[in-house]
């Protein structure tokens, strides 16, 4: 069976540039767990779902038919068949995930889809319970952070029309929850290698990554 690597660590870690980043150089496939999230999130406030709910979300759970693609060099996220890579980056949706990923049924759901991606393996998994929940037997586990400046200050340079304060406020908010959920939150696995990318750039912490994975 193949290689799996986990991903996992707090917002604007910057786990996804890293993980395609490292799938590229291993010719693994790549998959982004954020991103399935968002897209849940994204038809449930196109269907007016009441968010703050947990049995409004827990009802509709199962009902958007989600298709990632898992190509490093160009990630697919389609719900009922639309692309939906653009919408589930917007504010609106970064900020009402969390109250969607905290319903156990929605995660539920997903952690069953993400194990079937996987399958044999020959893939980089990012997300928040990768290495605790989704493939918690997987040989290679990265727990990736920064300080709370770094992460604000990247994520800024990324959006248009914010500011450092508003996201790392938006940002502390977010991992909060998702740190703090009764269900699978966020989480460093025992047995995974925890790597601080404040003080290094991108090619430096794939190297690191890549050293690791041939330890
Ligand atoms: O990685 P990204 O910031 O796109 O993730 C969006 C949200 O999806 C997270 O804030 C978290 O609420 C949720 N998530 C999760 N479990 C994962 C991946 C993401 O709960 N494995």
């Amino acid at each position: 069976t193949g290689l799996v690597v986990a991903m996992d660590g707090p917002s604007g870690s910057g786990k996804s540039s890293a993980s395609r980043g490292v799938a590229r150089a291993l010719g693994l496939r790549y998959l982004d767990t954020g991103a399935m999230y968002r897209a849940i999130t994204w038809w449930m406030l196109q269907q007016g779902v009441d968010l703050t709910d947990p049995g409004a979300v827990a009802a509709q759970a199962l009902q958007p038919v989600l298709t990632m693609g898992t190509d490093p060099d160009a990630p697919a996220v389609a719900v009922d068949g639309t692309d939906v890579g653009g919408p589930i980056r917007t504010a609106e949706v970064t900020a009402a995930v969390s109250a969607v990923s905290a319903v156990p049924e929605v995660r539920r759901r997903l952690v069953a889809e993400q194990r079937e991606i996987i399958g044999a393996g020959g893939i980089v998994v990012e997300g928040r319970d990768i290495g605790t929940v989704v493939a918690p037997d997987a040989p290679v586990k990265i727990f990736l952070t920064a300080s709370a400046d770094a992460r604000a200050v990247r994520r800024t340079a990324e959006l248009a029309g914010t500011t450092v304060e508003a996201q790392r406020a938006a940002m502390a908010r977010r991992d909060t929850l998702d740190s703090t959920r009764k269900t699978d939150p966020l989480a460093k696995a025992a047995d995974a290698v925890e790597l601080d990318s404040t003080a290094l750039n991108l090619e430096e912490v794939i190297a690191e990554i890549l050293r690791v994975i041939k330890e």
